[in-house]
């Protein structure tokens, strides 16, 4: 089991459950994958066990050659949830974070190409690093954050979560429509435009707003 750490340091013995991810939620970024941004949110998983923290470092597995970054906001379930209305859809939220969807963007490729799903594009320990969690009740409005992305001290993405083209209501809303989520569940909401490759030795910082950051490293 691995822990969620928290911004307020407090300890509350909550682990990382499933993570659902969204793919193709910023208009931008799904022009730039030469994509279509889909009428229903296009669902993946990731495994827990692909968790790091701050301060950590991304293994460049050795059948990949091409890892790519995607910063997203994640949002962290706090009670059970199934069939949950957008209107109520924040009771059920504990809290946030910045998170990277590491991605082994040439094994995406090819499964894409062949119809296959993404388990082993996204799923690699270490493809899935998260910045200490933040409660939601220090987060004004979860659909109007910055979010950026540096490489080296370099911005390679910049956006904010009103560019989504589904809310954090309505994502909780349908993802719960089609599975329970439950405590501890990790939702990653999908990437704005800039996704690139990263290189071992690079240095990955990312922030939502000024309330959560994140460094990690590429080794
Ligand atoms: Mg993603």
């Amino acid at each position: 089991m691995i822990n969620y750490i928290f911004k307020d340091d407090a300890k509350r013995n909550i682990s990382v459950g499933k993570i659902v991810c969204l793919a193709r939620t910023y208009i931008k970024h799904a022009e730039e994958m030469k994509s279509n941004v889909p009428e229903v949110p296009l669902l993946f998983l990731k495994p827990a066990s692909s968790i790091i923290f701050d301060g950590d470092s991304i293994i460049f597995p050795k059948i990949s050659k091409c890892l790519h970054h995607e910063v997203e906001l994640g949002i962290v379930i706090g009670k059970k949830c199934k069939k949950v209305s957008s209107i109520n859809a924040l009771d059920y939220v504990l809290g946030y974070c910045v998170t990277l969807d590491i991605t082994a963007r040439d094994i995406q490729s090819i499964a894409k190409k062949k119809g296959w799903p993404w388990g082993i594009a996204k799923g690699f320990d270490t493809f899935a690093p998260i910045s200490n969690i933040i409660l939601k009740e220090e987060v004004s409005d979860p659909n109007n954050l910055s979010i950026l992305l540096k490489v080296n001290g370099d911005a390679r993405q910049s956006s904010n979560t009103k560019n989504m083209v589904f809310t954090v209501e309505q994502i909780i809303e349908f993802i719960s429509s089609v599975m329970t989520l439950e405590p501890g569940d990790l939702i990653m909401t999908g990437t704005p435009e800039g996704v690139a490759e990263i290189k071992k030795g690079d240095v990955l910082e990312a922030w939502l707003s000024n309330i959560c950051s994140l460094k990690v490293f590429v080794t």
